[in-house]
């Protein structure tokens, strides 16, 4: 935000989506205000570019006006609306992928995706996070305040329970991980890599991950996995089988999104045991025929509650038993953000840090 003494030049920088592969950084973006009293400004202090950005950048209509972009981001506090009773302007605060009032029946039972009144950055009137700053409903209930003075290496790890670590281990809660299991992850991505390190922490014993990304499956071993497998469709499967006697896994962990991707998954998986599944779906039929019947194979997951996990995940997260944010591996400004996707969608990048 750039609003100077004189009362004029109000507007701040934001990254705005003008079509595939025409992002844009405009610097006249309304600033954000309090709207309805459940409200909260947050200034971004970090944020970063998803791997489901990706798909609109592919994809995305042209649009002359551009549409706000980017879900994941941490910051502080500037200013709350008259009904906010447990956050205040200040606070260093992590913002799940969706906001949410966290307090409906939905919320309830841990499924703020879900929120009755909750809704997507970037969409229907709320700031996307790839900004300057972002008006933030139900600030109670969405924002998840992080304690300290951080540095950036933990101010990255923080970020990603935003969106990526917990979208990993939304993965290994949905496949029931459980201490001592033989897990499968599928995909080398920085969901994947995180599905890595949740399964560890969740107490698996073998982790196979399927990536053939070396630079990207080498941190896959520092998060946790034992083995690597990088042949893909009936030969992955086929050494999946290999590695664990014949059975297969006892939990598989889905991190891609494509048809191939979920149709390994479900045929490196035990009988009787799950798929967690957290890629963004690109296929609308999931392979479960009378083979996958007989085996007793289910899938599970779906999209991430992040606000449900955060609680937990961050004493690992502060006291550095985990390091979730080695998955960035680019930090660009805000002027950047373009080649920033451009890096992430030609492979250049893993996943990128924007510090506005
Ligand atoms: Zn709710």
């Amino acid at each position: 935000m750039n609003g100077s003494a004189y009362g004029k030049a109000e507007g701040m920088k934001a990254t705005l989506i003008h079509g595939t592969h025409d992002i844009r950084v405009s610097s006249d973006v309304p600033d954000p205000v309090i709207r309805d009293d459940t409200d909260a400004i947050v200034r971004v202090l970090r944020s970063c570019i998803c791997g489901s950005d990706l798909w609109p950048y592919n994809s995305a209509d042209d649009n002359p006006q551009g549409d706000r972009i980017g879900h994941e981001f941490l910051g502080v506090i500037e200013e709350v609306g008259s009904g906010v009773r447990n956050r205040t302007a200040g606070q260093l605060v992590v913002a799940p992928f969706v906001w949410a009032d966290n307090t409906c029946d939905f919320c309830a039972q841990g499924l703020q995706t879900s929120c009755r009144h909750g809704g997507g950055w970037g969409s229907d009137g709320t700031d996307g996070g790839q900004g300057e700053a972002v008006r933030v409903p139900f600030a109670d209930g969405t924002l998840v305040p992080m304690p300290g003075e951080p540095d950036d290496a933990l101010l990255a790890s923080m970020l990603t329970l935003s969106d990526v670590f917990s979208t990993g281990h939304h993965a290994a809660v949905s496949a029931r991980v459980r201490r001592g299991d033989t897990v499968a992850v599928v995909g080398d991505g920085a969901v994947g890599l995180c599905a890595v390190l949740a399964a560890k922490r969740l107490g698996a014993e073998r982790i196979i991950l399927l990536g053939r990304h070396t630079d990207r499956t080498d941190l896959g071993r520092e998060f946790g996995a034992t083995d690597v497998v990088a042949e893909r469709g009936d030969e992955a499967v086929e050494k999946v089988r290999e590695l664990t006697g014949g059975d297969g896994v006892d939990a598989a962990l889905e991190c891609v999104g494509y048809v191939e991707a979920i149709r390994t998954a479900i045929e490196v998986t035990k009988d009787g045991r799950l798929v967690g599944r957290v890629g963004v779906s690109q296929y609308s039929d999931i392979p479960l025929g009378v083979g996958e019947f007989m085996r007793n194979v289910g899938v599970h997951g779906g999209v991430a509650p992040a606000r449900a996990y955060i609680e937990e995940l961050l004493p690992d997260v502060l006291e550095g038993r985990i390091q979730p944010g080695r998955v960035f591996d680019r930090t660009i400004g805000l002027d950047e953000v373009p080649d920033g996707y451009r890096a992430m969608n030609d492979r250049e990048a893993l996943k990128v840090l924007i510090k506005p």
